[in-house]
């Protein structure tokens, strides 16, 4: 598999076609699909008279000219069901597309299908969808890790070279770490959220999946930027990417809060985290300790945020306006209606933070959670202030273990929720996070180094993720599943 940018280099050129890149990559999930599960539609016929139109105009200079990208399904697609995998959507089809799915259009891109992830993107391993979990291609008995599971798996299997995801706790960095690719969360702000089906709006962010940051900055190029369809969209100018990636960090600060990673992370995982902040301090970046005091307040902050903002959000699926309504008995009236279709169209996950988040928000315990909960998260965006006075980007691991097995923590929610303990600080702030492969465990499965940056400084972040894949090949290692499927390492 190549990389987007290379791709799309190669069909400019008349080396190859958006056609011909259709196809392979429509034949790569024919073939993965029945083991990998990554996605809930694909939209072939779709896609490839996309392609026959893109090839008929000519050598277009778009940036992801003829490139074929999945979306996750809890982004509008006109006219393409869009499910959030949640039965409460059956039926539903949007009647427009989220901005950043007109975004890659217009720069070019394919929009291959729609992937698939936790129910309304509540979990950390796709196994609360309720069209079944995706598989992790380094080992389909694994999670790709979630909510975004099935982009990251299908770019980790080569099936396509990019995907989006949404990002409210970790859903894009978690599963890339776990699929060991690149995953990316912008500033709070940076990518519209017009189109996503919200889960928690303070939180919620969209961001690429790819196998290198090149790529992942050059759709974060396409999709970033002010929206007017989005109230929380930022006017903030967007970063110069064809001059951000300089290969250059010398002098670069890095912050490393050694006292928030103690406890609970694997060996392997603080094995490959020290020699990732090697490498980059090889090139001359400097490694500085800090503190943030807060961030083992993370998740339960986030858990009592999230909650209450989804319980709000999902308080639209009432059977009326959108998907499923359920058949209704002799006697029931409006209410029953209500009740029926929410209790049938939505799954355990969901129904269980509807329930925390209305009682953390209820008249009595208002004060004593959500207040408290929004007073720490401004104490934990001081800490990451006050490091920004002395460093440039804070890093740590993305995840404290590989991959888990799938059923492994599915009978213990806060398990299953302790998994986001490096990822969620980052939502809390709104400060821009990315991961990148920096490594394998002793079993062979990829782990996660995640950096994050000051607000609206990808470009710094960008950089030092790019120039530790210069020196590294972690990105370059591919599946045994995919070479099965026909996916090669990219050039
Ligand atoms: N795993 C976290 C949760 O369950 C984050 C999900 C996300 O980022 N969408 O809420």
């Amino acid at each position: 598999m190549m990389t987007a940018r290379s791709l799309a280099r190669d069909i400019k050129d008349g080396k190859t076609t958006a056609r011909a890149a259709v196809e392979q990559a429509l034949d790569r999930i024919k073939k993965a699909e029945p083991k990998l599960s990554a996605f809930n539609t694909v939209i072939a016929e779709r896609a490839l008279d996309r392609a026959a139109s893109l090839d008929a105009a000519g050598r277009a200079s778009a940036p992801l000219h003829g490139v074929p990208i999945a979306i996750k399904d809890n982004m509008c697609t006109k006219d393409v069901p869009t499910t959030a995998s949640s039965k409460i959507l059956t039926g539903f089809i949007p009647p427009y597309d989220a901005t950043v799915v007109e975004r890659l259009e217009r720069a070019g891109a394919i929009i291959i299908g729609k992937t698939n992830l936790d129910e309304f993107a509540m979990g950390s391993s796709t196994e609360n969808s309720a069209l079944g979990p995706s598989k992790n291609p380094w080992d389909v008995t694994r999670t790709p890790g979630g909510s975004s599971g099935g982009s990251a798996a299908a770019v980790a299997a080569r099936l396509v070279p990019l995907a989006l995801g949404s990002d409210t706790g970790g859903s894009i960095r978690q599963p890339a770490g776990l699929c060991g690719i690149v995953g990316f969360k912008p500033t709070y702000g940076r990518v519209s959220r017009y189109g996503l089906l919200a889960f928690a709006s303070s939180l919620d962010q969209i961001g690429p999946f790819a196998t290198t940051v090149e790529d992942a900055a050059l759709v974060f190029s396409v999709i970033g930027g002010f929206d007017a369809h989005d109230s929380t969209s930022s006017p903030e100018a967007m970063p110069d990417l064809n001059t951000a990636l300089s290969g250059d960090v010398n002098g670069l600060r890095i912050g490393v809060p050694r006292a928030f990673l103690g406890e609970g992370v694997d060996a392997d995982i603080l094995t490959a985290f020290e020699s990732a902040l090697a490498t980059l301090a090889a090139r001359g970046a400097k490694l500085i300790d800090i503190e943030l005091p807060h961030a083992p307040y993370g998740i339960p902050v986030y858990y009592l945020i999230c909650t209450a903002e989804a319980s709000s959000n999902l308080a639209r699926y009432d059977g009326v306006r959108y998907g499923l309504r359920a058949k209704l008995e002799k006697d029931d009236g409006l209410l029953q209606m209500y009740e029926r279709t929410r209790d049938q169209g939505f799954g355990a996950e969901v129904k269980r933070r509807i329930m925390l988040g209305t009682y953390v928000l209820s008249a009595g315990y208002y004060d004593a959670y959500y207040l408290k909960a929004q007073q720490v998260r401004t104490l934990l965006l001081q800490d990451y202030q006050t490091a920004f006075e002395r460093v440039d980007v804070v890093a740590t691991p993305t995840t404290p273990t590989p991959a888990f097995k799938l059923g492994e923590k599915t009978s213990d929610p806060v398990q299953m929720y302790l998994n986001d303990i490096f990822t969620v600080s980052a939502n809390l702030t709104g400060l821009p996070s990315i991961s990148v492969p920096c490594g394998f465990s002793s079993s062979r499965l990829p782990i996660g180094f995640q950096l994050t940056g000051r607000p609206f400084d990808e470009a710094t972040l960008l950089r030092a993720a790019d120039a530790f894949q210069r020196d590294t090949k972690f990105h370059t290692e591919v599946p045994p599943f995919a070479e099965a499927t026909g996916g090669k390492p990219h050039a």
